[in-house]
């Protein structure tokens, strides 16, 4: 765990070396070696100074997050951590000056240990990164983070470190005061030593700046002027950014503010509380699981079938060289694999290549790429009209327009050139995959890959298992998605597949409040407060209401008498057949999009959905009944969606919880604080979630009825995840 010696001049080296981990982390196991090496460091007479390092790469990587994640005891927590508080103290006010020697990154909990000490030196690693990422995960630095950095730093640069995450490098880190020196890489032990060396040398007792007399916060602290107006500012941004749905930025601000007006010792009390808070809270418990672990375990492709060898990609074949096509090959060609690019003539190929061209030419006048590495990247996009280019590709995904002929016909022309053993994947975002496998002669190899746009960016590929998909094809579909830097989950075939599905929920749900007569700024504004990045009707702009409308009526013709139309239906029918008005594309949907202007509700709707005020107030001519509360609100936005994704469990068109959770959040930006569609019911509690379903469903109607599955697991007392 540690490593410990003392050399001829009674200079003491600790050395973090966690066993059987490539990084050193925190944990109760490693926290309590150092409290014990560091008691008889500091108690022994013959040690004069201390040197802490690491025998790994880096420094130490953080915390613990499957222990962090575990802790369900507030006291106990709370304990330990002032333990840890206590310890930190005794090494500051030891009397023995104790330099910390950063060989690599030192993140979290690791940096917060390289603060508790007299003087920190930092190799000169471009690779190294020091910050606190816990507030990503719903957490705060709780080892004194928060504390000790805007007390070394100032509130001002502290901010960005604290509050978003960020993570610096050495340079910037020495800049800002964070580090005191940098050292050649391999010479920052010798540096440390040297200091602990001089200090001895001096013989002044070693203290940290705030234990040092007359010390003052570097600009100022939370009850100067300029320090109120920038907490000020802080919070109002905050707010407006999070609606206050992540407690953990919210106690960070809390702790600077409060731990700052006081001394050291008392910030570190509050600052405990607070951390205690979060580590016990649902939405940390949520982010861990799902953005760390979920995320994890869907990139080390956890659930990939066993027993096929890997499969490495030179050549793909794109068809379609549209908005996806041209985003898919992007990311295929940044990736370091060929792609050729094939569209009905050249013309249209080419289209699709200067996509990629304007969108990189961005990237690169903004210093994120140099010229030549664009030209690197194009010279790997070939485009194309002619399918016999198609040769030797060892995947071809489909991106073609929407239309079960049209993709038919383009596998018959691919599968006609390929290699037998080759994968056709289909990008389709609403055609099942075992239908549109009907054309190819080896369906075996045919699989669905479902992009979101923009392709470019977005993370996440929901790979779709049509009926006949063999195991080695998901497993080698799986490899183009990680070799890509994607982010798969695996789902079975079905009408919608899982994303769409779900998140065409959020949306149906938003215009059958429309159409009772919910004002549509309230509901836009309903979506952001529940944590959603877009209101539903802005969505539907974006995805366009035509779409929504052309899905209804296909539906409507694929279920003949099953069909049961939706307020949703209705109401896209509505905009597109009788007013025209298709959506953002078209300048005019729910919102007016005035050329050069800003985009804002279109006032008839006011006329076309006539909104029905609370009770007592003027009648808007429509009825009296009373408005909806805000909260009622955002409690259909969420509940519709997890009430759909419970039935893709329960129809076994998703194969686990968590690839719902990632998904949702990767795909849609489902809000990471209620841990995604199925965390969210996690946070509830099945049988308080069966509750809400039954009451919701009384009222609106049985797209709110709670699945077997759901009430079984309430009756039963299970859970989806470990409590
Ligand atoms: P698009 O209209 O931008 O591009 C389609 C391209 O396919 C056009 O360039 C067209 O010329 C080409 N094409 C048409 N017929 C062809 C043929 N026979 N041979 C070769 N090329 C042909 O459409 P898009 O938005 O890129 O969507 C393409 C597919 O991706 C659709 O199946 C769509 O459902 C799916 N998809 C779209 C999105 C989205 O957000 N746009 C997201 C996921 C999936």
């Amino acid at each position: 765990m540690l490593n410990y010696s003392i050399d001829a001049d009674g200079i003491a080296t600790v050395e973090f070396d966690y066993p059987d981990k490539s990084q050193n982390i925190l944990n109760a196991k490693s926290l309590g070696a150092y409290a014990e090496t560091m008691q008889k460091a500091l108690a022994d007479p013959a040690v004069k100074g201390i040197v802490i390092a690491s025998a790994k790469k880096d420094f130490i990587a953080g915390g613990d997050l499957a222990e962090l994640g575990a802790a369900t005891d507030a006291a106990a927590f709370h304990a330990a951590i002032s333990g840890t508080h206590k310890l930190m103290r005794a090494i500051e006010l030891g009397g023995k000056p104790v330099a910390a020697a950063l060989n690599g990154s030192a993140l979290g909990g690791g940096m917060e240990i390289a603060l508790g000490c007299h003087y920190r030196v930092a190799a000169d690693n471009p690779k190294a990164r020091f910050g606190f990422p816990e507030v990503t995960l719903g957490l705060l630095p709780g080892a004194g983070g928060t504390q000790r950095v805007p007390r070394l730093v100032g509130m001002m640069a502290a901010a960005p470190l604290l509050m978003e995450g960020k993570r610096i490098k050495v340079a910037e880190a020495q800049k800002i005061g964070l580090i005191h020196a940098v050292a050649a890489v391999g010479e920052e032990r010798k540096a440390a030593r040297a200091w602990v060396a001089d200090a001895l040398a001096a013989g002044t007792k070693p203290l940290q700046p705030w234990d040092s007399k007359g010390f003052k916060i570097p600009g100022g602290g939370p009850n100067t002027p300029g320090g109120m107006q920038m907490l000020m500012a802080a919070n109002a941004m905050l707010r407006e950014k999070t609606y206050d749905n992540y407690p953990a930025p919210r106690h960070i601000l809390s702790c600077v503010y409060e731990g700052l007006s006081t001394n050291l010792d008392t910030g570190l009390a509050i600052e405990a509380r607070y951390f205690t808070n979060l580590v016990m809270s649902p939405v940390s418990k949520n982010m861990i699981r799902s953005l760390f672990f979920g995320m994890n375990e869907a990139n080390k492709l956890a659930s990939r079938p066993a027993g096929v060898p890997q499969q490495k990609y030179t050549k793909i074949g794109m068809l379609g060289a549209g908005m996806m096509g041209a985003g898919i090959a992007m990311s295929t060609a940044t990736a370091g694999i060929d792609i050729v690019l094939l569209d009905t003539t050249q013309e249209a190929a080419d289209k699709g290549k200067d996509y990629a061209r304007k969108q990189w030419t961005k990237q690169a006048q903004r210093g994120r790429m140099t010229a030549d590495a664009m030209e690197v990247l194009l010279a790997r996009i070939h485009p194309t009209a002619d399918y016999a280019d198609l040769k030797g590709c060892e995947l071809v995904i489909e991106a073609v327009f929407e239309k079960r002929e049209i993709k038919a016909d383009v596998t018959k022309k691919t599968e006609a050139v390929i290699a037998a053993d080759a994968i056709f994947a289909s990008n389709t975002s609403t055609l099942p995959i075992t239908g549109l496998a009907e054309a190819s002669v080896r369906p075996a190899n045919f699989i669905g890959l479902h992009f979101f746009s923009p392709a470019e960016k977005m993370p996440l590929v929901e790979i779709i298992v049509g009926k006949a998909t063999s195991d080695a094809t998901l497993a080698r579909s799986m490899d183009y998605v990680r070799a890509i830097g994607k982010t798969p989950i695996v789902v079975n075939d079905s009408r919608g597949f899982y994303t769409s599905r779900v998140f065409g929920t959020y949306v149906s749900e938003g215009m059958a409040l429309l159409e009772e007569g919910v004002p549509p700024a309230l509901i836009d504004k309903a979506g952001l407060i529940a944590g959603m990045p877009v209101g539903p009707l802005a969505l539907a702009d974006e995805v366009s209401i035509e779409l929504v409308h052309k899905i209804a009526q296909q539906t409507r013709a694929d279920l003949g008498s099953a069909y049961v139309e939706r307020a949703a239906d209705r109401v896209a029918a509505k905009m597109v057949a009788t007013l025209g008005r298709l959506g953002r594309k078209s300048g005019a949907g729910f919102y007016d999009y005035p050329v050069g202007g800003q985009k804002h509700l279109w006032p008839g709707l006011a006329e076309q959905f006539p909104q029905k005020l609370p009770a007592g107030t003027q009648s808007a001519g429509a009825g009296d009944a009373a408005i909806l509360t805000l909260d009622e609100i955002v409690e259909r936005l969420i509940m519709v969606q997890s009430v759909e994704t419970v039935r893709c469990l329960e129809e076994k068109v998703l194969r686990a919880p968590i690839d719902a959770d990632v998904g949702a959040i990767l795909g849609w930006g489902y809000p990471p604080f209620r841990g995604g569609p199925i965390g969210w019911l996690h946070t509830l509690g099945p049988a308080q979630a069966v509750a809400a379903l039954d009451r919701l469903a009384e009222q609106h109607g049985p797209r709110f009825t709670a699945p077997k599955l759901l009430r079984n697991m309430a009756t039963k007392g299970e859970r989806f995840y470990p409590a």
